[in-house]
């Protein structure tokens, strides 16, 4: 820290990403990728021609790209903004949405980066305590006369809270903006985003990084209220006009061409997470019941802590959280077949050995 940093990000603790070594090859399931490219049509989106245009800067409206989610979505223009990722758009909405006056919640076990956001922002936070099974209770939400933002399905736990409990929390709230992170909603979830036509206050997120193969790509949606997302646009060309690059557009258009490329390869990765569970389930793990690309699992021989090294040892990253109540648990993303036998291999290695 330099003695320059204002005083009040003094304390600000960052996120930390997962790791990304290089001393060696790694199975890496750590960082909730997938592990497919992205269809063929964004491959054939990004032509010498586009790469020409580089000179120019992109659409700051971002309004091809946009018209495209709005049919997809089957909403209007105005109930899209694009961003450079999701973690830009949350960025946007604490920034539009939190002041010390209504403040925010959420569940104390989620994504790491709402604590960070109230935090940078300057926004009072309540962490909502999960039940001991790692599930929202939504009644906690009920008329809580703040901002709330909720991960569903949740993560890491990857559990996904039905439609109906999200509509009593939006509906109970009406003086407040409910924000619905449906980052691995195409993997199991329902999504809220119909509920935008009843609820004013419903702001819905969409990242390209998880369901749609592109995390390279930095591209991310918000649907919401046209005033809502007037409001996010006021921050957008307040902050950074251009936020998403010109290939990533382009790219984002041609991903939406192919739903059939989507759908299969999602449920091949479904597929490959009910062979991990099964898989691990005989090795003695226990786990939360998954929505997501994601297994959130518990062994009682062995630490997660030392799970974690021992896997890294053996050539395969995970995510471990060094964080009250989760401490014990890896969350793996789901690779490969393939990287999931390497996977379940090293985990019986270390398990024979430790025991
Ligand atoms: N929300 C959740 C719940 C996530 O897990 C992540 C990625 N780790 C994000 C948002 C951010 O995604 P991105 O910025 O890549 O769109």
């Amino acid at each position: 820290m330099s003695r320059f940093l204002s005083e009040r990000f003094q304390s600000l603790e960052p996120y930390v990403p997962g790791e990304q070594p290089s001393d060696r090859k790694y199975i890496r399931l750590n960082t909730n990728e997938s592990p497919y490219p992205p269809p063929p049509e964004v491959m054939d989106a990004v032509t010498p021609g586009e790469i020409a245009a580089l000179n120019l800067y992109p659409s700051h409206s971002g309004a091809d790209l946009i018209a495209k989610l709005a049919e997809a979505y089957n909403v209007l223009p105005e109930n899209l903004i694009i961003g450079n990722g999701s973690d830009e758009l949350l960025a946007f909405s604490f920034l539009a949405f939190g002041d010390k006056e209504r403040g925010i919640c959420f569940p104390d076990v989620t994504y790491g980066f709402y604590s960070i956001y109230a935090s940078l922002f300057g926004v009072p936070a309540e962490q909502i305590p999960l039940r001991d099974d790692l599930t929202i209770n939504p009644a906690d939400y009920f008329g809580k006369n703040k901002n709330i933002v909720i991960a569903n399905p949740n993560a890491p736990t990857c559990i996904a809270l039905p439609l109906g409990d999200i509509e009593a929390i939006i509906k109970s709230n009406p003086d407040h903006i409910v924000l619905i992170d449906e980052a691995y909603v195409d993997f199991g979830g329902e999504s809220a985003i119909p509920l935008i036509h009843k609820y004013d206050n419903l702001l819905v997120m969409h990242t390209f990084s998880k369901s749609r193969f592109m995390a390279g790509a930095r591209l991310a949606c918000a649907i919401a209220s046209a005033p809502i997302i007037a409001d996010l646009t006021k921050m957008k060309y307040s902050f950074n006009p251009y936020n998403v690059n010109h290939l990533s557009q382009v790219m984002g258009e041609a991903a939406l061409s192919n739903e059939a490329y989507y759908r299969e390869m999602r449920h091949e990765i479904i597929e490959t997470r009910k062979y991990t569970e099964q898989a691990l389930r005989e090795l003695g793990f226990s786990m939360t019941e998954s929505s997501t690309n994601l297994i959130f699992a518990t062994h009682p021989a062995i630490g997660g802590f030392d799970f974690y090294t021992a896997l890294k040892d053996r050539g395969v990253l995970i995510r471990h959280f060094n964080k009250p109540r989760i401490s014990e648990y890896l969350r793996i993303t789901i690779g490969t077949r393939a990287e999931m036998e390497g996977l379940i291999e090293a985990v019986t290695v270390i398990l024979a050995e430790g025991a």
